[in-house]
């Protein structure tokens, strides 16, 4: 009885002991175990700009107990928004894991605001002020600005108003600008304005140009000394271009080239002895107001109707454009040339621009493309 009471008590304490072991043992396993286990330490921020160069691992601070196994790349921070980023570790025993984490792309940054400081326009000019800004963001999204403050371009006065463009992420961005609508003629030689289309125009000593264009139609003049013969760009394109239309068995020559200011004041007076101002005006320019002083336009062949229907109106109509020439006058425009069609008037604007008002045959005249108009000031015709 004894004996055995002595067994039981050493059974236990084996039992006990065994216990004791397996517990050490556990822990002792688990402590080496931690430490072969991968741990990664990520930067406290985890935000990153939209549209900045970004590399993923960036956000990466420490790996413990292994090393990345992925490639590093950049992060998409085209569009704001959480993004999930999985990386491959490789532990201590070779061992590859997934890890992942989420980054906020942001927007923190204004829009930056494109616009001039100060736009003059000429009373009554249609413009929307807001085809003369320009708005961009980092953000790449199309931002709508708008007008803070009041203002009528019906009526001659100095506004002070300012762009507000504010982005997704309520970024926003102010210009300040004064808007001057001026009378024509603007009392001041040298100024800038801006047309309903939004093209900036130069009046210098009397001058106007118009994305670089000099301007003349009854609208604009210019002064009486300007102009001593075709300018030799003109020249060139006439000679080009009749060049090529001599080869097509065309002949095209000039019958009326620069006019003079005081030429033009006899031109115009001859014809509005014979029919009258109302009719003159129709067809013929007041001094100071003719494209022929400019040395940029020229008449062709008979200078009359009969022109439009022969083969070297016809070529011209269609062809005149890929040496710079525009028809000045083309049909059904009458009310916004302020001229009658007129198949023999060209006029020089360069390349660029003539293809462009070529619009494939159907023209487009310099006052519809640029925005202005072309009326005498004081009797609207
Ligand atoms: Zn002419």
């Amino acid at each position: 009885m004894k004996r055995s009471k002595k067994n039981k008590i050493l059974l236990c304490l084996f039992f006990i002991s065994c216990f004791v072991l397996v517990v050490l043992s556990s822990i002792l396993f688990i402590k080496i175990f931690q430490k072969r286990k991968i741990e990664v330490l990520l930067e406290n921020d985890l935000t990153a700009e939209v549209s900045s160069t970004v590399m993923v691992q960036s956000f990466l601070k420490e790996v413990k107990n292994g090393t990345i196994e992925s490639q590093d790349e950049k992060l998409d921070t085209s569009t704001i928004g959480e993004k999930d980023i999985t990386i491959l570790l490789r532990d201590k025993r070779g061992n590859i894991e997934k890890y992942s984490f989420r980054v906020s792309v942001i927007d923190t940054t204004k829009p930056t605001i494109t616009a001039q400081d100060n736009i003059n326009v000429y009373v009554g000019t249609d413009l929307d002020l807001l085809k003369v800004v320009q708005v961009e963001d980092n953000s790449q999204e199309d931002i709508v600005p708008y007008i803070k403050g009041e203002y009528d371009l019906q009526t001659v006065g100095k506004y002070s108003l300012q762009y507000v463009a504010i982005d997704s992420s309520f970024n926003e961005a102010t210009f300040d600008f004064t808007v001057n609508v001026i009378e024509k003629p603007y009392n001041e030689t040298n100024y800038t304005f801006t047309t309903s289309n939004g093209f900036l125009g130069e009046v210098k000593n009397g001058e106007t140009y118009i994305d670089g264009i000099l301007i003349v139609n009854k609208t604009f003049s210019i002064p009486s000394t300007y102009g001593n013969g075709l300018t030799s760009d003109t020249q060139d394109a006439f000679d080009k271009m009749a060049a090529d239309a001599s080869s097509l068995g065309l002949n095209l020559y000039i019958s009326s080239g620069y006019r003079s200011y005081n030429t033009q004041v006899s031109t115009y007076n001859y014809f509005v002895n014979r029919d009258g101002q109302a009719a003159a005006d129709t067809y013929s320019a007041r001094a100071g107001h003719s494209e022929h002083q400019t040395g940029l336009a020229f008449d062709l062949n008979s200078i009359s109707d009969d022109f439009t229907s022969t083969p070297e109106g016809k070529w011209v109509q269609d062809n005149c454009y890929r040496y710079g020439l525009i028809l000045r006058y083309p049909k059904g425009k009458d009310d916004i040339t302020g001229y009658k069609h007129e198949s023999w008037h060209l006029r020089y604007v360069g390349e660029e621009l003539a293809n462009k008002l070529y619009n494939n045959g159907d023209w487009i005249t310099l006052e519809e493309y640029f925005g202005i108009d072309s009326k005498y000031q004081e009797s609207n015709v």
